[in-house]
């Protein structure tokens, strides 16, 4: 895709998401090249789903890029991008957790996450179960993690073209943010990507993870 391209789709897709929706462009496999083209047409916020890339493109790329990282997150990486990041959306364990605290600390910041929570049915996908959600959020409340601050959930829908399997799935995790929200003031429900978004929104997300609809297939 040539740079008019990428531009006209991007703005394709923004138009269908509305103004109170926060777009996260998902720019993994892409070129900074390319996301330049993008926040040069006004993106600001982008995710990444590994480390390795994410610093890649962080050390060359606008300072004022808010980083997302949505891929599974490592303990022994944590440092790596401590320093930068701007929410982790990825958090499946407590184990991690506490190491993004620590390097937080270290840093002398509040990194900001969301809990990654399981509601496919597909067995592969990361992620905390309600139950363990609801467990680490109240050590969070008890002030366990005083260096992150966990502004909301994530979560991914089953791959499939069942609506109502999806409907289903999403509905999970918008109980679980409003059970979250009337204890603690949490503002991202994060879900959805290029195949279900419009679902995602009309269950409640506030937050989407766009990226082959904006930048076209991942080679
Ligand atoms: C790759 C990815 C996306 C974006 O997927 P598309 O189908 O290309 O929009 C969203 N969320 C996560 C966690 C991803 O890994």
């Amino acid at each position: 895709m040539n740079k008019d391209e990428l531009i006209s789709q991007y703005l394709q897709v923004k138009d269908t998401v509305p103004t109170d929706v926060q777009l996260v462009a998902v720019s993994k496999n892409h070129s900074s090249e390319a996301i330049n083209y993008l926040y040069e047409a006004g993106q600001k916020v982008f995710g990444e789903n590994k480390v390795q890339e994410l610093i890649e493109k962080y050390e060359v790329l606008p300072k004022d890029i808010e980083w997302h990282l949505i891929g599974h997150l490592q303990t022994n990486k944590v440092k790596y991008i401590a320093p930068f990041v701007h929410t982790i959306q990825s958090v499946d364990s407590e184990k991690v957790l506490k190491e993004i605290n620590k390097d937080a600390a270290k840093n002398d910041r509040t990194i900001e996450i969301l809990l990654q929570v399981k509601i496919a049915a597909e067995d592969s996908k990361f992620g905390f179960t309600v139950a363990d959600a609801q467990a680490v959020f109240q050590k969070y409340l008890a002030n366990d993690f005083p260096h992150v601050k966990i502004n909301g959930l994530m979560g991914m829908a089953t791959f499939t073209e069942d609506e109502d399997q999806i409907k289903n799935e999403f509905s999970i995790l918008k109980n679980l943010f409003d059970e979250f929200k009337a204890e603690s003031k949490i503002e991202i429900l994060s879900m959805g990507m290029s195949g279900d978004y419009k679902t995602a929104i009309s269950s409640g997300a506030n937050s989407v993870r766009i990226g082959s609809s904006i930048f076209g297939e991942r080679k």
